[in-house]
């Protein structure tokens, strides 16, 4: 039997299978990568080539063009593939669109690369599936106690209720343009609002994306003053939802709608401190990253010989793994960023 550090060792660049001869969501351009999921600090482009789900690669020529690598492969998701000496197969995270598990095997031994994961269910990807393992890699974003996200409905409604209380302001939504935007699009449709809703532009090539694979996402404008001139029979998007990429809120872009109801959908917004530093009105708990009970139920799930933790509080979930009889390390990786969620 091989030891797990001999099938994948974590390196300045990413988890690196030398069985196998790739990295797994490489933070620098390497010859041969293996993608979890979109997401901007695992898909880097200018890899000489990349095995990901058909999704993930969608993503990325929408993200960096379509030569965004030497070659692509379609990871088909339960497919076991070989790969040097190893055999590889993705497996749905629940995360966003297109993001798989990987599982590496070799001489009896397996790992599975979980990426960023979430149990809940979200309209807009695959669920979760437990694989089991011998190693079972882990982040740790929101991996302390205090972490405990609520129902996504409730978070929903707050942001409905908000819009009936104030009907002359613009709702102006903060929410990463992969995945939580989409998401949170679809939870208000399946509530039942139905208006157009505005987004940024730097939304628009994802969105469309979600609605060409079939997530329903009703209708959007873009948040330009015309269309909210269309919308409103103003220009100042009076009882409107915008949504928008974080980053976006501190650039000209959002002075152009006066006196919005601030809010920013993010798992961090458990933390009050934050949403005020944000000048967060309204902040609505929605993560796309497990909380403290998915994390720890995970791992109970799955029942791993050995738990690796790659970024985010990883302490924690290692002495909670520890206190649980398994056995478990932190990787400290960098390049993985969690603020961005
Ligand atoms: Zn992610």
């Amino acid at each position: 039997m091989i030891r797990p550090e001999d099938l994948l060792v974590p390196t300045a660049d990413g988890l690196w299978c030398p069985l196998g001869g790739f990295h797994i969501d490489p933070v620098r351009p390497v010859e041969r990568a293996l993608i979890t999921h979109g997401h901007a600090d695992h898909a880097r482009p200018g890899h000489a080539a990349v095995m990901a789900t058909r999704e993930t690669l969608l993503i990325m020529a929408a993200r960096y063009g379509e030569n965004f690598a030497g070659h692509e492969q379609v990871a088909t998701l339960g497919e076991v593939m070989r790969i040097g000496e190893v055999s590889v197969s993705f497996h749905p995270a629940g995360h966003v669109l297109g993001s798989a598990q990987i599982a590496v095997e070799a001489k009896g031994m397996r790992i599975v690369v979980s990426g960023d994961y979430k149990r809940r269910r979200d309209p807009t990807c695959l669920g979760f599936e437990p694989v089991p393992c011998d190693v079972f890699i882990t982040e740790a974003t929101f991996g302390l106690p205090v972490f405990r996200h609520p129902d996504d409905g409730i978070e929903i409604h707050k942001l409905l209720a908000s819009l009936k209380a104030f009907p002359e302001r613009a709702h102006l939504v903060g929410a990463y343009a992969l995945g939580k935007a989409q998401r949170l699009i679809k939870r208000l449709r399946e509530e039942g609002y139905d208006a157009p809703i505005h987004i940024h532009g730097a939304l628009e090539k994802l969105c469309t994306l979600y609605q060409e694979e079939g997530i329903d996402l009703g209708p959007l404008e873009a948040a330009t003053i015309e269309a909210g001139r269309k919308s409103s029979g103003r220009t100042d998007f009076a009882g409107a939802v915008v949504i928008g990429p974080p980053s976006a809120f501190a650039d000209r872009w959002a002075r152009r709608f006066p006196d919005p109801v601030s809010c920013f959908a993010s798992g961090w917004m458990t933390i009050r401190q934050r949403a005020k530093q944000r000048g967060v009105e309204l902040p609505l708990i929605i993560s796309d990253h497990c909380d403290w009970d998915e994390l720890t139920d995970t791992i109970a799930e799955i029942g791993p010989g050995e738990v690796w933790v790659t970024h985010g509080r990883e302490e924690a979930l290692v002495r909670w793994c520890t206190l649980a009889g398994i056995r478990a390390r932190p990787l400290h990786m960098v390049g993985y960023e969690d603020e961005a969620e």
